[in-house]
Formats: C-alpha cells, structure tokens, sequence
C-alpha cells in the first residue's frame, strides 16, 4: 500500500508564465495550486510584449532551436484549448538591409530545418498591398504568429481558475 501526501504548489507572478504554468497543472494536479501577484494578472513585462511566437530572429543555434520547441509547443496550447487563445498563425515576413543578408537569412534557417520561404518584390506586394517600399527579397516564417499577451494570460487563468485554482493576490514585502 502506498501513501501519497498531496503537497500545495505555489506560483508567484501572475504573467504570461505563471498562468501557462498554473493552466497546465490545473488540468491534472489534484493539489492545491495557489496564484500569488502583488497586483493583477498580466500586469507584468507580459503587457508590453509584442507576443511574436517566433524562430527567425533567435540566435545562436541553440536557443534558435529552443524557440523551435517553444512555437511547438504553442501550436499544442492552442490545440489543448480550442482555439479559445485566439493564436494567429499569420506567418511574419521579415527583411535584411540588403538582398545578400536577407538571403543568407533565408538559407541559415532552411538548413536548421526552420521553414522559411523567400518572397519576389511581386510576391511580397500581393500579400501586403499597402507597404510603400519593396525590398527585392523578403523572408516568410509561414509557421510563426502572434497573440494578444494580456487577452492570452488572462484567458489561461480563467480556464485554469474553472478547475479550480484559487488565487491570492497579496501587497509585496519591499523589505525582505
Ligand atoms: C517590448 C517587449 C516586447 C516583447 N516581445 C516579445 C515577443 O514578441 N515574443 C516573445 O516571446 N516575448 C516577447 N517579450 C518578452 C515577454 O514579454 C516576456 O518574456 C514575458 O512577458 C515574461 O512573462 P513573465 O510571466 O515571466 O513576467 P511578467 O509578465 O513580468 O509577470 C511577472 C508577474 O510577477 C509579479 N511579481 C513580481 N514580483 C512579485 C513579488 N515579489 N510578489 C508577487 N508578485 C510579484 C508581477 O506583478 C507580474 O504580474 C517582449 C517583452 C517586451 C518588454
């Protein structure tokens, strides 16, 4: 016979991490998971973010390949929650200051294995109309995307919150 001893875990920091991690606990932790913020959710670095889930611009290798895992993992957030994370997987082009440079970033990444597409002056106009200057050649990471920061972290704490999470929002101790 087995004993287990349910522990509490607690979170601090109610940003975009903290409310990933207490959305993925809460879906099979039988514990108690305690949120702890000085404030508010989102109210963090999380509500500047650009929220760009994206590979092209991670550099070195290494942590180009850990972005790789990150936009995997989003892809599986977004299927777990249906949708309800409003992702845009839109895709993001980008470009170099030169044709060279954007050409060699095309191919750096196609030979980690990230896709990126190249787009003619004539390609990249159909698919923006509106932007004035053209480079020659622009890059497209068809699988990046984009969320809204605040909208995501306080979605993933209102689904984890329905398995019930409770959440303590208490003053910050400066002094320790
Ligand atoms: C301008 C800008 C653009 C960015 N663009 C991107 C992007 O395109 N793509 C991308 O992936 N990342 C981007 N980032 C980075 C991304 O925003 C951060 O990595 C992410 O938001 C960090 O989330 P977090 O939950 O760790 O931190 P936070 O959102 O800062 O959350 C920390 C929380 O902890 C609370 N807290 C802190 N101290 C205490 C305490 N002592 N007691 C209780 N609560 C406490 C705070 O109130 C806050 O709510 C960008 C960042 C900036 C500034």
């Amino acid at each position: 016979m087995t004993s287990q001893t349910k522990n509490n875990i607690i979170i601090i920091g109610a940003g975009i991490v903290g409310c990933t991690l207490a959305w993925y606990l809460s879906r099979s932790y039988t514990g108690k998971i305690i949120l702890i913020d000085k404030s508010d959710s989102a109210n963090g670095v999380t509500q500047h973010a650009f929220a760009w889930l994206n590979v092209s611009y991670g550099r070195p290798n290494g942590y180009s390949q850990f972005r790789k895992q990150a936009l995997s993992e989003w892809r599986s957030l977004d299927k777990l929650t249906q949708g309800k994370l409003k992702v845009n997987w839109c895709g993001a082009i980008s470009w170099q200051a030169n044709t060279e440079a954007t050409h060699q970033f095309i191919e750096s990444h196609n030979q980690t294995g990230f896709n990126i597409k190249a787009l003619t002056q004539a390609q990249l106009q159909i698919l923006e109309p509106n932007l004035r200057v053209l480079p020659k050649l622009a890059a497209f990471a068809t699988d990046e995307g984009y969320v809204d920061p605040v909208y995501t972290t306080k979605t993933l704490l209102e689904l984890a919150i329905s398995k019930v999470l409770i959440i303590y929002r208490i003053p910050m101790y400066n002094n320790y």
